[in-house]
């Protein structure tokens, strides 16, 4: 039994705390912040011992091993100190994953892995298997492990969550893309967060599968260096890839040793070419575990997406009305304006962290025909697509902005919240916001038919 300190009393680290405890060892949280209610509460009536508002150095560096929160950068001095006393620091899914026996599916990248994680479960579950979903999203895998263990586990893996983990086998490792992102936590060097993502195959044997996106520079990058130990499954949207998948001629391709089939694009009910990626990863982790084409079949046309990410809200007169109150940047909102081949009624703005437009230019002329802006400071916007796009309205609730685009669009077309900015100057987190847009929604369907 060890001396188990936990560095961050969040859903990880709580979660973390629980376990550890069920487990025998000795406990100690700390918390440089305040300790969110529900989860002091659950320190509390579990009498796991717990500081907040700093970090007492004595105390955490008398650890046998610490269990850091992703959220804690590694270069802040006690995370240093730590390292230099020779003290194991690592994540929750590392000590999670040391109390079960399941049949373990990471999936990272730095974006989609949400979308492809619910996808993957949904077909498991749907295939009747014993499956839970846990890891950067929703409860924390060692909550699960401690609720109810399953048979198979899906798993969203940051860098962060990666970067502590050690031990961790995969028996299916997915790997969607490779973008910058978060490299303020890196140096500004994308090589170590590439690194990072890569840990997930670490002690994967050739009885393994690893399944990634060919068309990804930098993955394809990575693997002319790196010899790959699991089989390679390449997934792609411009060439054919053996053994995995690849979509060609209105039809997803897949090919395994064991079989090949076809599905028609039309059988998917996301928008977008991202989610043919986020698609064919999920349909090979289940093919790779035995679910027949029929029962993946059967269950795709049940898989709506998940909130906030491209959403289908509701149609109302004849217009078709998405939720992307998750798109918090640029990179976000170009995924979702390139998913739409019909004009787009757009609602953007918010919290601008410096946002470069630049980019989203070509398509915005190409595919909005109205830009409605929901934002405290609207300028940035203005000042980069008034060239492009006449007039730009202004709204400064969303019952508004919705209201004006319902005067705006026409049947067949869509209206499409992708604010390309944080949500923090109007609403208390993206969630928030995505709600409020739901309800404007469905409250003008109402009224209107
Ligand atoms: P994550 O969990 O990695 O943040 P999500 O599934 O929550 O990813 O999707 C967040 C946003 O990322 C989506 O709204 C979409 O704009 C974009 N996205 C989703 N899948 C992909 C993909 N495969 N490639 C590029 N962008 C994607």
């Amino acid at each position: 039994m060890k001396k188990l300190v936990i560095l961050g009393a969040g859903e990880s680290g709580t979660g973390a705390a629980l376990l550890a405890q069920a487990k025998g060892h000795t406990v100690f949280v700390s918390d440089a912040g305040t300790i969110a209610r529900p989860y002091k509460a659950a320190l509390l009536s579990h009498g796991i011992a717990f500081e907040e508002g700093h970090h007492a150095w004595d105390k955490v560096l008398a650890a046998d091993e610490v269990v850091k929160s992703p959220g804690i950068p590694r270069d802040i001095p006690l995370v240093q100190a730590l390292v230099q006393a020779g003290i194991p620091i690592i994540d929750e899914i590392e000590l999670a994953s040391r109390y079960t026996q399941a049949f373990l599916i990471g999936i990272t990248g730095s974006n989609g892995k949400t979308t492809t994680a619910y996808l993957t479960y949904h077909l498991l579950q749907a295939a009747g298997l014993d499956v839970g979903i846990a890891g950067n999203m929703g409860d924390s895998f060692a909550r699960k492990v401690l609720a109810t263990d399953h048979q198979y586990y899906v798993l969203e893996l940051s860098s962060f969550q990666l970067a502590g983990m050690y031990e961790f086998k995969a028996a299916i490792a997915c790997l969607l893309n490779i973008t910058p992102d978060h490299l303020d936590r890196y140096g500004q060097h994308m090589a170590p967060y590439i690194q990072a993502k890569f840990r997930l195959l670490q002690n994967m044997t050739a009885q393994e599968h690893f399944i990634y996106n060919q068309d990804d520079a930098h993955i394809q990058r990575y693997l002319q260096q790196t010899a790959i130990i699991p089989a390679k499954h390449p997934i792609s949207l411009v060439a054919p890839a053996t053994k995995g998948a690849y979509e060609q001629g209105g039809y997803l391709h897949f090919s395994l040793t064991n079989q090949s089939f076809q599905l028609p694009l039309a059988i998917l009910k996301l928008p977008g070419k991202h989610n043919q990626v986020n698609a064919m990863m999920a349909i090979l982790v289940a093919s790779l575990v035995g679910i027949t084409p029929k029962a993946i079949v059967a269950a795709l046309p049940t898989f709506r997406g998940i909130p906030h990410r491209i959403e289908w809200v509701a149609q109302v007169q004849g217009t078709d009305y998405y939720n992307d109150s998750k798109a918090t940047n640029v990179a976000a909102a170009y995924t979702a304006l390139a998913s739409f081949n019909r004009p787009i009624v757009w609602i953007a703005g918010g919290y601008d962290k410096g946002n470069d437009y630049a980019l989203l230019q070509p398509l915005v002329k190409e595919h909005v025909k109205t830009l409605i802006c929901l934002g405290k400071d609207n300028t940035p916007l203005r000042r980069a697509f008034q060239a492009i796009i006449a007039p730009i309205y202004e709204a400064s609730h969303v019952e508004e902005a919705v209201s004006l685009a319902c005067s705006l669009a026409q049947p067949g077309e869509v209206v499409l919240l992708s604010p390309a900015c944080a949500s923090f100057d109007l609403f208390k987190n993206f969630e928030e916001r995505g709600e409020c847009f739901r309800k404007a929604v469905l409250r003008t369907k109402q009224h209107l038919e």
